[in-house]
């Protein structure tokens, strides 16, 4: 896959992970050759990793290797990108990249983590799901006493807006200050439940064959265990709709990535940014044969806009009708949640 850029940059929305440890094998000076890298507009590209991969290429062995992430400097670069090969020792390696867009001045360091692992899943074969096309990105127009919300899903990106009123506790973190004092915060409107959606998993050959319930009969229910810890059990239930395109449903706890993101103000006040803010069931629709950036996922309740009515879970007692299926929670022990996939049409 090849010019994969990413979109997340900046501490609006910045990543789960802390930052890197330090590798051994020492620093290799890159010197006048770094000038010329770039495409894709601002970004470096493979070029840039095959330089790197060259320069250490004296130091180490990468007969063992299968891909290459390159990191620039965070507070020069954002972003990040995968695609392309670089040759040493033998071996053709994979290559991506992290903090690869010069950006419009020099800033503090930022952390990196979750686009590493995006880019990192670009080279294990993942699409990206959220769409190139920069008006589906684009806030939609205001609309008075609410904030739209942004919430993305996974590690690449699936991502719809919704209104939420100013007031909704559900996106609202509660500041706690050094003196014991607490109060409410703004309305936080990027949630970001990270834990890979079960469709990657699936593709990538992490949930076992007896961890998917595929439904061909008009009538079934499935117990379906969190995707962030599933264990044995079966996390995700896939309804063919014909060759290309199937329904995906899976269970979302506040576990893992899943679970609310801590962050501490310059003034020393803590919160707990809310990513889940509702425990439950996500819906949605892959359809196999559409490309990376072109939305190959759809959230139920998206006609293609990217907007949907609400925080997209089901919970218990809640049901919804897509593509002559109607999908409803049954029950729900905080730990799995039993869902009823009934043919309508
Ligand atoms: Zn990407």
């Amino acid at each position: 896959m090849s010019g994969h850029l990413h979109h997340v940059v900046g501490s609006e929305r910045s990543p789960h992970h802390s930052g890197p440890n330090p590798t051994t094998g020492g620093w290799s000076p890159i010197g006048a050759a770094s000038k010329g890298f770039t495409a894709l507009g601002n970004s470096l590209t493979r070029a840039a990793s095959q330089h790197a991969v060259a320069l250490a290429d004296p130091e180490f062995d990468f007969s063992d290797i299968d891909a290459v992430m390159t990191v620039f400097p965070s507070d020069l670069f954002g972003d990040g990108n995968a695609g392309g090969t670089a040759a040493a020792d033998g071996t053709v390696l994979n290559t991506a990249r992290t903090n690869t867009r010069l950006l419009d001045e020099p800033g503090e360091l930022t952390q990196w983590g979750a686009i590493a692992a995006h880019e990192l899943a670009h080279n294990l074969g993942l699409a990206d799901l959220y769409p190139y096309d920069a008006e589906l990105r684009e806030t939609p127009p205001p609309v008075p006493d609410h904030t739209w919300i942004s919430v993305e899903w996974g590690l690449m990106g699936l991502e719809a807006w919704f209104l939420a009123a100013d007031d909704d506790a559900r996106f609202i973190p509660e500041w706690r200050f050094p003196s014991g004092q607490r109060a409410s915060g703004e309305i936080h409107a990027y949630p970001e439940p990270a834990e890979m959606l079960a469709w990657s998993r699936w593709q990538l050959g992490w949930l076992d064959k007896s961890q998917v319930r595929c439904v061909n009969e008009p009538d079934a229910k499935v117990t379906l265990a969190s995707i962030a810890q599933p264990g044995d059990a079966v996390a995700m239930a896939a309804v063919p709709l014909n060759a290309r395109e199937v329904i995906v449903i899976e269970s979302r706890r506040e576990l893992g990535y899943d679970g609310g993101r801590d962050y501490t103000a310059p003034d020393g006040a803590t919160t707990t940014l809310p990513n889940l803010v509702t425990e439950g069931v996500l819906v949605y629709v892959v359809d196999a044969l559409v490309a990376s950036g072109q939305r190959p996922v759809l959230l139920a309740g998206d006609s293609g806009d990217g907007r949907i009515d609400d925080f997209p879970v089901l919970t218990r007692g809640e049901s919804v009708t897509l593509r002559g299926y109607t999908i409803t929670v049954t029950a729900d022990d905080g730990d799995t949640h039993t869902v009823s996939i009934t043919r309508s049409s």
